[in-house]
């Protein structure tokens, strides 16, 4: 029989992506040592010499999250397949998920979590603003939810949320406490256990300079018990591919059990994470908050300087990882993002959602790319847009 679909090499030829610099909302440019690890020739996923790297990653990503969580994994898939785990192993029918939305991922979560069957209630507050405690209390109060969703760092409008007490609250009335940290671990100081978070997600192609393909999630004693609780029901949980009571038998089995094959776990991408919380450890977590901290302001201060505006007023609340630029009146955000990718192949973000469209830039100084000189390109080519 002949092919019905004709050869295309002569017309797709040899892939040759350009090289970019990656300051957008994410990726950023991952590590060179960690595209070398990717390059590594692969073992099989149960080979008990990969599984040994996976308890170093597993380890390595305790460090990094400060938490003594014994499951805490890489997911297969990138942020949201990590998101997608937590909500569907702890979310039964009609729980009620307490969602704070103010950005684009909050969003998201209501979307996610009523596909598990939760009974989604919100509270807003305007992009870029923060949650304070007082609201997030009168909220539970009066919702009684099962689960609390909040966001440590909104890649939509850059806003870092503050966390004290928010897991007392929780716990006193009987609430799982989860955390997105996609956009923070690596880059944003992060205290897993002592802020009381429940389970958590996050993601590699941001701070940890990692490509995305595999992502961090952490499950905590009581998200545990919750787990335990509804297999007990004989609920079964609501995705097949991301069922942790299934994915445990392979990735956190007590020493000396049998591994189970649950599915094939990307190889190269664990190496790849495994090298990226490796040059975290090598630096050191704190030196890498610093790092991020003092690029943001001194990135921060040459935007100042270049007469524009930060979105965020407040210091405090604004993330070292992640800059949300205003976009000077009358200037055609678009055409300058355009002009920084062709003029100089540089990536950086425009607003997102309907609230941020057009108003603003998202620029991630994060992970490898959390250096001055980076910043300093970054404004200098900026500038030169805007001329
Ligand atoms: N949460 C936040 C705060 C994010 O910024 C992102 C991605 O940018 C995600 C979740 C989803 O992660 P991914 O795009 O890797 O699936």
């Amino acid at each position: 029989m002949s092919l019905s679909i004709k050869n295309p090499i002569a017309e797709v030829g040899r892939l040759d992506p350009p090289t970019r610099l990656l300051c957008g909302p994410g990726p950023g440019n991952a590590h060179p040592r960690v595209h070398a690890a990717m390059s590594i020739p692969q073992i099989g996923h149960m080979d008990p010499a990969f599984l040994d790297i996976v308890e170093d990653l597993k380890k390595l990503l305790r460090y990094a999250w400060q938490t003594e969580n014994v499951f805490t994994i890489p997911v297969s898939g990138t942020g949201s397949a990590a998101w997608e785990a937590a909500v569907a192993n702890v979310t039964s029918p009609g729980d009620i998920h307490l969602t704070c939305v103010s950005g684009y991922f909050g969003e998201r979560h209501c979307d996610m979590a009523s596909r598990y069957g939760a009974d989604v209630r919100r509270i807003e507050k305007p992009w870029g603003e923060v949650f304070t405690l007082d609201e997030i209390k009168k909220a539970v109060a009066e919702h009684k939810p099962q689960v609390l969703w909040i966001c440590y760092a909104e890649t939509s409008t850059g806003a870092r949320q503050p966390l004290d007490g928010i897991a007392d609250v929780c716990h006193a009335n009987n609430c799982l406490f989860m955390l997105d940290t996609v956009t923070a671990i690596g880059g944003v100081p992060l205290f897993l256990d002592k802020s009381g978070v429940d389970i958590c997600y996050a993601g590699t192609q941001k701070c940890l300079s990692c490509p995305p393909g595999v992502a961090p999630l952490t499950i905590g004693p009581r998200a545990l018990k919750k787990m335990e609780d509804r297999a007990a029901k004989g609920e079964k949980v609501a995705n097949w591919y991301l069922d942790m009571t299934m994915i445990q038998k392979y990735i956190v089995a007590p020493e000396g059990a049998p591994r189970v094959y649950h599915h094939t776990a990307p190889i190269s991408m664990v190496y790849a994470m495994r090298e990226a919380l490796t040059l975290i450890a090598e630096e050191g977590l704190e030196n890498c908050w610093k790092r991020h901290q003092e690029t943001a302001e001194y990135f921060w201060g040459l935007i100042e300087a270049a007469g524009m505006e930060m979105l965020i007023p407040n210091k405090e609340h604004r993330l070292p990882s992640l800059h949300t630029v205003k976009v000077p009146q009358g200037i055609d955000a678009g055409k300058v993002v355009k002009h920084m990718r062709e003029k100089f192949q540089i990536e950086i973000g425009g607003g997102l959602g309907a609230q941020l469209s057009g108003k603003v830039w998202r620029i991630g100084l994060m992970g490898y790319n959390s250096r001055k000189e980076v910043a300093l390109t970054i404004v200098a080519a900026l500038k030169d847009a805007l001329v």
